[in-house]
């Protein structure tokens, strides 16, 4: 994905007050991140575990998320499957809930899914961080056609978060 700077990032969030998104932590480390090979950008406040965030292109505009973790950090990583890339890493993924964008957020109402929980989706596809032993399904896609894949599971997603 492009590089994105902090204000970028900050003015993309669609499901939190404006305020929150001026408050909340932003990477400092944005200019080292490995663009080229994201197809999101997903991070976990270090102060608030239970608070992470994502951001990805859709339709071509940046859009961030403020995601919630309702169980951090298990004391046994829960094996399953992430939603996003289809890896069961061994680090496991995590409920990531979503308050819906605009009024449908204000009323209670969320989006949840099932996610690495490093957030990391975009170097397991391209096989840049091990997942650990049979984390990956056999399967005869090309790397092309899983990142595409990636892609548009985070962009459905996204687009559920703001519809
Ligand atoms: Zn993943």
């Amino acid at each position: 994905m492009k590089p994105l700077t902090e204000q970028e990032i900050r003015a993309a969030f669609v499901n939190c007050s404006k305020g929150e998104a001026e408050r909340l932590v932003v990477p400092r480390d944005l200019a080292d991140r490995p663009w080229a090979d994201l197809d999101y950008l997903g991070w976990r406040d270090p102060r608030s575990p239970h608070r992470a965030y994502l951001v990805a292109e859709l339709d071509g505009r940046p859009r961030a998320l403020a995601l919630r973790c309702p169980s951090p950090t298990p004391a046994q990583p829960r094996r399953g499957m992430c939603s996003m890339c289809l890896t069961a890493p061994s680090g496991g993924v995590s409920l990531m809930v979503a308050p819906r964008a605009g009024k449908a957020g204000q009323q209670g109402n969320t989006v949840g899914t099932y996610v690495c929980s490093d957030l990391a989706c975009s170097l397991y596809v391209r096989g840049k961080k091990d997942a650990g032993a049979g984390a990956r399904l056999q399967e005869s896609l090309t790397l092309e056609e899983k990142i595409q894949r990636t892609v548009a599971n985070v962009a459905a997603f996204v687009a559920n978060v703001t519809a």
